[in-house]
């Protein structure tokens, strides 16, 4: 039985966003979304990255907007995009003189799916509200949503000194850190607010606070929650590099997701020096699909090894499995509808490898040391072959092809 069934997961039912060709929210599924980090000015390596992020499975992708070349070129990237043949939804992203790119280059303005507002650095004093206004009013002409994405890196400041005062004043004083959260709240639902009365309906609006702490991300969005209807963005900004970021972006996300807060998740992860943005993607996918809320790819279970698996030759096959179940999904999922819901075992020794495998679609289960050198294969709960020799990996792989042709419908 899934886990989902298990503990049932009740989606936050929110207004629905339509963002280029996808929806946001509205009980659509959870959209995975990452960012380029290419310089935008350079309209070929960022389409570039664009199309690689859209294949690897991102559902939309928000690039930079930072300056007049910027805006020029994204008309350029957008077409290339196009051209290449994705419709992955761009995203503009706007700090401190968006105001200006968008009502300077229309084209610009119209060649994005969305606009990304950060309501703590559109202007300053007086400026704020006339500046938020002007790319309100933008977006209304071209007929594109926005997300209002507060970040507590750079937070509207005349508000955050106005609820630390009133804070102050009052006779049961919070802490720092919860007049920040509410503040971070509060911005982002009074410029919801202010955008509305501009022009602009709940199902063009879409609404973030980011923080880099586990604990504050999971408290501001559960506040805002349930103080609003919006679509909800997701994300724990900066989460860091390596295992650290994937482990607090999965930790914080995975509380929120359970509670059914979220309509669209992203992994803010650092790239290992020389590495690429391919793995905030992958991360939001597992998240999405570890939880039981989407299926992207087979899912395949291996054992930790253990004392009983003294050679590396357990590890390198559930290596080169993963590697191949990767390899060939692509082509799979053009060919075979439902091909993501395959689960395949790969164990380590007689002790839990028969079970395992007999749970999974596919199931290989490898002889431990001091075992009979044979590898017991299981479909669907049956063993179907005992495998020996050198090429016990060639041997499965034919099992799984094996099993995909035969047990997944052809696309017409
Ligand atoms: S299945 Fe066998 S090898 Fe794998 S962890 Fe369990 S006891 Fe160890």
């Amino acid at each position: 039985m899934p886990a989902s069934q298990l503990t049932p997961i009740v989606r936050r039912i929110s207004t629905p966003v339509q963002v280029g060709s996808v929806q946001l929210g509205g009980g659509a599924p959870i959209i995975v979304q990452s960012m380029t980090n290419t310089d935008t000015e350079d309209a070929q390596a960022t389409a570039q990255q664009i199309i690689e992020l859209a294949k690897l499975g991102s559902e939309l992708v928000r690039l930079t907007v930072n300056t007049e070349e910027a805006a020029q070129q994204v008309p350029f990237i957008r077409d290339k995009v196009r051209e290449a043949g994705y419709s992955v939804p761009i995203v503009g992203d706007f700090h401190y003189n968006g105001h200006r790119l968008l009502q300077s280059y229309p084209a610009c303005a119209e060649a994005l799916d969305k606009y990304r507002i950060n309501p703590g650095n559109v202007g300053y004093g007086e400026k704020r509200d006339a500046q938020f206004t002007q790319m309100v009013e933008v977006a209304l002409k071209f007929n594109k949503p926005v997300r209002i994405g507060v970040n507590w890196g750079s937070l509207d400041q005349d508000l955050s000194a106005r609820q630390m005062d009133k804070n102050a004043a009052s006779a049961h004083p919070r802490s720092a850190a919860e007049v920040l959260q509410e503040t971070l709240v509060l911005s982002a639902l009074l410029s919801a607010e202010l955008a509305e009365k501009i022009g602009m309906s709940a199902s063009q609006i879409v609404l973030s606070c980011k923080v880099s702490r586990v604990q504050d991300l999971i408290a501001i969005h559960r506040n805002l929650a349930a103080r609003c209807s919006y679509a909800i963005h997701l994300g724990l900004t900066e989460a860091g590099m390596g295992s650290k970021g994937i482990v607090a972006t999965t930790a914080a996300l995975a509380v929120l997701l359970q509670e059914g807060i979220g309509d669209t998740i992203r992994a803010s992860l650092t790239p290992e020096p020389g590495g690429d943005r391919s793995r905030e993607v992958i991360v939001c996918q597992h998240i999405l699909q570890a939880m039981g809320l989407r299926t992207f790819m087979p899912s395949v279970s291996a054992c930790p090894g253990c004392g009983r698996t003294t050679s590396r030759y357990f590890q390198e096959l559930a290596n080169q499995v993963e590697g191949y179940i990767s390899e060939r999904m692509p082509d799979w999922s053009r060919q075979y509808r439902g091909v993501e819901n395959l689960s395949l075992a790969v164990m380590g020794c007689i002790v839990n490898g028969p079970g395992e495998s007999k749970h999974a679609n596919i199931g290989i289960s490898l002889p431990g040391t001091g075992e009979h050198p044979v590898a017991p294969v299981f479909a669907d709960g049956r063993k179907v072959a005992t495998l020996r020799g050198d090429t016990i990996v060639q041997q499965f792989q034919v099992i799984v092809e094996d099993y995909v042709a035969s047990h997944y419908e052809k696309r017409s």
